[in-house]
């Protein structure tokens, strides 16, 4: 069984301004450390034509039509204070979904053993009815809708460990107990959310990390809270909102982990999954914004992945 990977041209033409970090090269830096012959295995193909219908898994209509109509004719568009559109953002947006829902086709089909998708723009910090942080739509979160609506998955766990709060996913799922949401984050830190005390309806699980701390925290989260609220949860699929810019070379913020922290963090995952949901495993790029950092970092994720 195979690591299958998704990623498609169109997330190269999401352009934004000159020196904003969530930059086109960041996906070309990923597709440079893949073509590395150790991830020769790697099962490449292109991500599937998205169905706009399924962002209506995780938003209202109103707001769907809101941020097309935002996308401009030419140039950039501001949607807020740091999250911008492009002639080609709503394709790319759009195609992140259908490479995601595609990723949850895969794993309930079995046909691999788990999937990583590269895509941008990225969703975490979508909210339902506000794109902000980057991210326009929720795309982990519209996927895990329809892992309920066309898997039939009763419980979907989303773990977020992207350095800041996805705000975003915890909104969406606020009172919903068929998803777990469970966030490893700097705090504080943009966008502010993702204390302790936020539970929604138990369902959430924030694990906020003081600036300049790294690997043990990081590990000391997933081990006293993540894990076990996932052992009790027991997902049918586990998504994971891959960003890797808690990694100590990142500009955005100021986590120390290294690429060896996600590899084990994949692995601990990789074995929940196994445990609980059938191996059923999802990644989904979020953050990152040093170029060697997160190629580092999705080079250690990957390979994880691929030993199964
Ligand atoms: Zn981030």
């Amino acid at each position: 069984m195979v690591t299958r990977f998704y990623t498609h041209p169109i997330f190269l033409e999401h352009i934004t301004p000159p020196g904003h970090p969530e930059r086109p090269d960041r996906l070309r830096a990923i597709e440079r450390v893949l073509d590395d012959e150790a991830f020769a295995a790697l099962d490449r193909a292109e991500a599937p034509e998205g169905d706009e219908a399924t962002i209506l898994y995780a938003h209202p209509q109103e707001f769907v039509e809101r941020v097309r109509a935002m996308i401009p004719e030419t140039g950039i568009a501001r949607v807020d204070a740091d999250t911008t559109a492009s002639p080609k953002s709503w394709q790319a947006a759009v195609t992140a979904i259908g490479a995601a829902n595609a990723a949850v086709d895969d794993v309930f089909r079995g046909d691999v053993a788990n999937v990583f998708v590269a895509a941008r723009p990225p969703g975490h910090h979508a909210e339902k009815t506000t794109s902000m942080g980057f991210c326009l739509f929720n795309t982990a979160a519209i996927a895990a809708r329809y892992a309920q609506r066309q898997h039939q998955a009763e419980r979907v766990a989303i773990v977020d460990w992207d350095v800041h709060h996805g705000n975003g996913t915890q909104d969406i799922f606020w009172d919903d107990p068929s998803v777990l949401y469970c966030s490893t984050h700097q705090m504080p830190l943009y966008p502010g959310t993702g204390a302790v005390s936020e539970t929604g309806v138990g369902n959430i699980f924030n694990a906020p990390l003081a600036p300049q701390t790294g690997s043990q925290a990081f590990r000391d989260a997933f081990l006293s809270r993540i894990l076990p609220a996932l052992d009790n949860f027991a997902p049918d699929l586990i998504i994971i909102s891959a960003g890797f810019d808690a990694h100590h070379r990142d500009p955005l913020a100021e986590i120390n982990l290294t690429e060896d922290d996600f590899d084990w963090a994949t692995g601990q995952l990789m074995q929940r999954a196994g445990r609980h949901s059938d191996n059923r495993l999802v990644s989904l790029l979020e953050g990152g914004y040093d170029l060697q950092g997160l190629a580092f970092s999705v080079a250690a994720h990957v390979g994880r992945l691929m030993k199964g």
